[in-house]
């Protein structure tokens, strides 16, 4: 299965994409994870995305392009995989479309979740991350067992510099501006389903399931 989320940020795409990978062994290539492990080791990428991050601005789409291909050809993706955070620009759907085309792949279906913005803000004000495994919790909403230590790996939670919120109110534009021509590319296509991406974890999963499974 060949998935690509779209959402705004805090829409829930990461939560239900790390569900799919540990329910349905769908890899999960989350590009902002990809990011943020590339900061976390100090590579050139990291140095260069980490300022626009920080901001909530994006990358530039030639750095995203390359990586998301070079990602795809990696063989446990030739099965299937969810796209999380990609294609986030118009230039990077094009691409990407040329992309599967050329390795004569198909995407099954782009799921587009729908949320209101305030809940979203709650989301995102809230949210921590597993500083090893990028596993995700929510102060209030997914809890952790113990508090400020991830249940898998025990690793200390963080809160994201662009939780903040001036990097937050940034991330919303830049979705507006720049994401939303992504629904519109993909809107006039069969592959196009909306998911209402409200609700509880599993009311979302099952919801999520509905959307993918379907013929
Ligand atoms: P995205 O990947 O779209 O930015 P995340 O999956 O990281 O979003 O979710 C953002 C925050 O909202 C996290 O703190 C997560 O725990 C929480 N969250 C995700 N889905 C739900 C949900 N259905 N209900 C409540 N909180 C949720
Ligand atoms: P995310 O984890 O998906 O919320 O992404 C965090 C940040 O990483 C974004 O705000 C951008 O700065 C950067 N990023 C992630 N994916 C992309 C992308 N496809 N294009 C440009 N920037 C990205």
């Amino acid at each position: 299965m060949k998935l690509i989320f779209v959402g705004p940020p805090g829409g829930g795409k990461g939560t239900q994409a790390r569900l799919l990978q540990a329910r349905r062994a769908i890899p999960q290539i989350a590009t902002g994870d990809i990011l943020r492990e590339a900061i976390a080791q100090d590579t050139a990428l990291g140095r260069d995305a980490r300022r626009s991050m920080e901001a909530g601005e994006l990358v530039p789409d030639a750095v995203m392009i390359a990586i998301v291909e070079e990602r795809l050809r990696r063989p446990d993706a030739y099965e299937g995989f969810v796209l999380d955070g990609f294609p986030r620009t118009l230039p990077q759907a094009e691409a990407l479309e040329e992309t599967v085309n050329r390795m004569q792949r198909r995407i099954d279906r782009v799921v587009d979740f729908q949320i209101r913005e305030e809940i979203l803000i709650r989301r995102l004000s809230g949210r921590r991350v597993c500083q090893v495994g990028g596993h995700i919790y929510h102060l209030e909403y997914q809890p952790p067992r113990e508090a400020g230590l991830c249940d898998i790996d025990h690793s200390p939670l963080y809160q994201r510099d662009d939780d903040r919120p001036e990097a937050i109110r940034r991330r919303m534009e830049v979705y507006q501006v720049e994401t939303l021509p992504v629904l519109d590319f993909y809107q006039a296509r069969s592959v196009y389903a909306a998911l209402d991406a409200e609700g509880e974890v599993e009311e979302v999963y099952d919801r999520l399931l509905a959307v993918v499974d379907r013929r």
